[in-house]
């Protein structure tokens, strides 16, 4: 019998190839001769377009021992190629992790999930329990349900009891996280409510874990995933619901490699499954929020903070008035109040949104900045490591150079970064313990130990970059000073007012979590900002009600669809030519807009220059099919790379 066979790579078809006297159904997993190789494949749900080879049909070697995968997966990751325009063997990739399934499984390996709940009784508050009736209502069939809280307000409990109802139908559950890396207060905040470890997925885990919890997942024993993005392609036997922590993050934002979009892509993969997924959210996304006001999505609402804890107060630091010394970042009325939160036993949280001690570094004598050698782009002078980084890149420099007048270049270093604000504080706090927090300093082993000497107390003072932002759980943190709030507008985005509200609204969530009065400072020299109303207004809903009006009348996303197309090549000329090239052939052939070619505002990065077009379109699949067809008939030449970024965030 003739069966079409799907194999992760490159190609947006199946092969056919001939079973023989192997029984094969749709979804089985086998192994088949290609080229000189032998791959696994999957037994997929349409042929090859055209088979009219003459020649004889390979052979399936063996059907391997391995749940078959769901036809609905299987639609899922043919709609999933369409959308983001990726060939279908590439999406069956992100499922299969490697060429290979993994067959053999280690029952002894999958004992440490075991499931049985021994939960401990927690008490929701009325608000909380109600919250979870509306998230428990409609679970046997596909539906959206946002769940909007309060930072603060007990949001997880109430998805880990609407997690528990599905467990308990004997169903599996997927809870996806955006920031993965530092989730052990997350995990441990599982396992004290379920009394069981979750299988914990993410691009770091070990291979050796990976075939472990793919196995389990595949063949239904392993009930809870705790994932990153990736999650979103694992084979769950039975999956009853997903969850989507934090929906408004930008993180699950895929742009590097196969790009897509995981929340938007986890709502697709529950629909085509039909089952319930639950988006949580302090204040929703741009896209959510429209879809909750035409009722597409419901929601439920938690308004109170746990134990009635108030938001923190805000105050507004003129930076214009206040005094601030030369070379130094915080104002003389910053100080005061932080001494007043120190003698408390207040935890003080600065924050800048800049890793390393000085984005700039130049030469007093011969002007020159130290640029990255392999992008358009400064580099950042780490002092911790003596080194200049480039934070595209990785590129590492020294800060030996030469002169004009052969002597060493004499470098100043401009703008803060947090090394340098935490050096600063050293001097004005020099009895007080300091921490820095930021993807330099949080991502290594020791990680855990900081953690844990923040959130009792024994750390009075941390200097922290966005990730700090990230759902943690510090009791004792009450006063954070934004150092200089005007550094947050800059950027390529069209989304720069959407991403600060979430920013500064996550932020100014870490503090006063256990009820004691807290205040957010921000600095700025710019006081007629619309920017810091939006935060500090307790009702989110107005600035998504405004920005929508905005999003309306320009005619951007969510209500039209973007496609951005970027070409790369190390070769600038070329590039330049088969950017027009390209950009005629395809309007010529497309019913929509295309913007551009122009060159990315990071022109070049790591030794690739870059030049980006725009499609602006209807918001249904004809544009994506039209686009994928031109682009498979034009010919570009070689060394030319494009990526496709469908619903762009980034605008780089
Ligand atoms: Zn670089
Ligand atoms: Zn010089």
């Amino acid at each position: 019998m003739k069966v079409p066979i799907l194999i992760p790579n490159i190609f947006d078809h199946p092969f056919t190839y001939e079973s023989g006297n192997i029984d094969l159904k749709l979804g089985d997993y086998v192994l088949i001769p290609f080229g000189k190789t032998k791959i696994t494949g999957v037994v997929w749900n349409e042929f090859e377009k055209e088979t009219n080879k003459k020649f004889l049909l390979k052979k399936v070697i063996l059907k391997l021992n391995v749940t078959p995968l769901n036809k609905n997966i299987i639609n899922f990751l043919n709609w999933f190629s369409q959308y983001n325009l990726i060939p279908k063997g590439m999406a069956l990739k992100l499922l299969l992790l490697s060429s290979k399934a993994i067959e053999d499984i280690e029952l002894e390996e999958l004992k440490k999930f075991d499931d049985k709940i021994k939960q401990k009784k927690f008490f929701l508050t009325e608000e909380q329990y109600k919250a979870l009736k509306s998230l428990n209502k409609d679970i046997n069939k596909f539906r959206v349900h946002v769940l909007q809280g309060t930072t603060g307000s007990g949001k997880t409990i109430v998805y880990f009891e609407s997690v528990k109802t599905i467990i308990e139908k004997g169903l599996q559950c997927l809870i996806m996280l955006p920031e993965i890396g530092l989730t052990r207060q997350f995990e441990e905040k599982f396992r004290e409510f379920f009394g069981f470890n979750p299988a914990i997925w993410h691009s770091g885990i070990s291979k050796k874990n990976k075939r472990t919890i793919w196995n389990g997942i595949s063949c239904g024993k392993i009930k809870v995933v705790i994932g990153a993005r990736s999650s979103l392609f694992l084979p769950f036997k039975n999956l009853g619901l997903i969850i989507v922590d934090e929906e408004h993050d930008q993180s699950y934002k895929q742009d590097e490699g196969v790009i897509y979009n995981a929340r938007d892509m986890a709502i697709s993969r529950a629909h085509f499954q039909n089952i319930p997924i639950n988006l949580i959210t302090a204040v929703p996304s741009i896209e959510t929020y429209k879809n909750i006001k035409s009722k597409k999505y419901k929601i439920s609402k938690i308004l109170n903070r746990f134990r009635n804890a108030s938001l923190p107060n805000y105050e507004i630091i003129d930076l214009n008035k206040s005094k601030i010394y030369e070379k130094s970042w915080i104002s003389q009325d910053v100080i005061e109040k932080v001494k007043e939160h120190l003698k408390k036993n207040d935890q003080v949280l600065f924050f800048l949104n800049r890793r390393g001690f000085a984005p700039f570094v130049f030469c007093k004598k011969c002007f020159k900045k130290y640029l990255c050698p392999n992008c358009s782009i400064n580099l950042v002078y780490h002092k911790h490591n003596k080194n200049l980084l480039c934070h595209y890149c990785g590129y590492k420099g020294n800060l030996k150079r030469k002169c004009n007048d052969n002597n060493l270049c004499d470098f100043i270093f401009t703008g803060p970064g947090v090394e340098r604000i935490s050096e600063e504080l050293k001097k004005i706090f020099p009895e007080q313990k300091h921490v820095i927090f930021s993807s330099d300093t949080m991502n290594k082993k020791d990680s855990s130990n900081i953690l844990k000497k923040i959130v009792n107390n024994e750390i009075s003072i941390l200097v922290g970059t966005q990730l700090i932002s990230k759902g943690f759980h510090f009791p004792n943190l009450n006063c954070i000073v934004v150092v200089d709030i005007d550094l947050s507008s800059q950027g390529h985005d069209l989304r720069g007012s959407e991403k600060n509200l979430q920013l500064y609204h996550q932020l100014s969530g870490r503090a006063g979590r256990t009820g004691k009065s807290a205040t957010v400072y921000f600095q700025t020299y710019n006081l007629d900002k619309t920017m810091i109303t939006d935060i500090t207004n307790k009702n989110p809903n107005i600035f998504l009600e405004k920005e929508l009006e905005i999003r309306k009348l320009n005619n951007l996303p969510p209500f039209q669809r973007f496609i951005a197309l970027i070409l790369s090549s190390s070769d600038e000329k070329k590039l330049q030519k088969n950017s027009f090239e390209f950009k005629n052939f395809i309007d010529a052939k497309l019913n929509c807009n295309v913007l551009g070619p122009v060159d990315a505002p990071i022109y070049r990065i790591r030794k690739k220059f870059r030049v980006r077009l725009l499609i602006r379109g209807k918001k249904n699949l004809s544009t994506q099919k039209s686009l994928f067809q031109s682009i498979k008939n034009f010919k570009f030449e070689k060394g030319i790379k494009l990526s496709v970024d469908v619903d762009p965030i980034s605008f780089n």
